[in-house]
């Protein structure tokens, strides 16, 4: 009952070559059904992935958003500018703008108020570090970062809610967690959720991000609380992406 969404984040990454390779290959493929398949490309290439993607199974994700309309935010991208070029979805919370950029638990919640706002699919990213797992703190990091954002939303809301639980020590490393581990991790932010709602929790959809491959994505799927991948290095290469699709 839950499509699952096979997202490709593309971070710092791609070209107008690699958007037209996308298009190209995703024109004439027979995806497993139900599925969603969504490229979060960096701003620039978001028009031309609007018209590469027409007519394919690609939805367009962005990969952050500022939580105002407009105004003077040298930089930064509204929501409402997004949903200009057909975006469907945004990332908020990714570990490397949680890292990187120092984005707090409530930062993150503002900006996925806004997507919600403007009627974009928020993809939560939550998922602990090393030292965190190595400590036992892995339950209590996970679930603190989703409860911070659901607590404060509306049941409504909520259940427009996708989470990606990304271990930190798994993006880029090509260390990817097993498939026991994931789903321990997962099924603990379902029943979370079920705290809540169990309908909303039954509906939830959770994408496992972290090295997932054309390898060992037929294992992590097949797991009952896996709804899905969020793929970093993986979603740069279309056979891979595709072969990971095909494994949904
Ligand atoms: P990775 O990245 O697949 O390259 O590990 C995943 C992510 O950061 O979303």
């Amino acid at each position: 009952m839950r499509t699952p969404l096979i997202a490709g984040n593309w971070k710092m990454n791609g070209s107008t070559e690699l958007v037209e390779a996308f298009g190209q290959a995703f024109s004439d493929v027979t995806l497993p059904a139900p599925l969603d398949v969504a490229i979060f490309p960096p701003y620039p290439y978001l028009d031309v992935a609007r018209s590469a993607f027409a007519g394919t199974p690609v939805r367009l994700g962005a990969q952050t958003l500022n939580p105002l309309h407009s105004g003077a935010h040298t930089g930064e991208v509204s929501g409402r500018m997004l949903r200009e070029f057909d975006v469907q979805y945004v990332l908020v919370g990714h570990s490397e703008r949680r890292q990187l950029y120092r984005e707090s638990d409530a930062e993150v919640h503002d900006r996925l108020l806004a997507a919600l706002g403007v009627d974009l699919t928020p993809v939560l990213c939550v998922g602990e570090t090393l030292e965190e797992r190595d400590a036992g703190r892995t339950m209590e990091v996970v679930l603190r970062q989703v409860g911070f954002v659901m607590a404060r939303l509306e049941p409504e809301q909520r259940a427009r809610v996708v989470i990606a639980y990304e271990p930190v020590w798994a993006i880029g490393t090509g260390r990817t967690a097993t498939p026991e581990q994931a789903q321990e991790v997962m099924a603990g932010i379902r029943e979370y959720q079920a705290g809540y709602d169990r309908d909303l929790a039954a509906g939830l959809r959770l994408l496992y991000g972290g090295s997932m491959n054309a390898s060992n994505a037929v294992e992590l799927l097949a797991q009952p609380d896996i709804d899905g991948g969020l793929v970093g290095g993986a979603s740069l290469k279309v056979d891979d992406f595709l072969a990971i699709c095909q494994s949904a």
